[in-house]
């Protein structure tokens, strides 16, 4: 895990549970917690592309632990990011 300590906010310890709040979005946390406990993952059925880059490289998860299906829309998604990057620059729109 990247540089975990600069995103936890609190750390709390309510008798014997350990309570770690981590400063990073929720919305795929779910997966990421899934991908613990199955050894697989999926993604959510819309995502962005970029937060889904983003919260794997955070957590230190590698793509191939995508699950098939959801490597392939994720593939897919980041080329129709890197083309709507190109028509952008080209376009000069910000
Ligand atoms: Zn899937």
């Amino acid at each position: 895990m990247k540089e975990l300590t600069d995103e936890i906010e609190n750390v709390k310890v309510h008798h014997d549970v350990i309570e770690v709040e981590v400063n990073r979005t929720p919305v795929l946390f779910h997966y990421i917690l899934d991908l613990c406990v199955k050894g697989s993952m999926h993604l959510p059925s819309a995502f962005c592309a970029k937060l889904v880059h983003e919260e794997m490289e955070f957590w230190g998860v590698s793509e191939r632990k995508l699950v098939t299906c959801c490597w392939a829309k994720l593939t897919s998604e980041k080329e129709k990011q890197i083309t709507l990057e190109k028509v952008q620059k080209e376009w000069g729109v910000a």
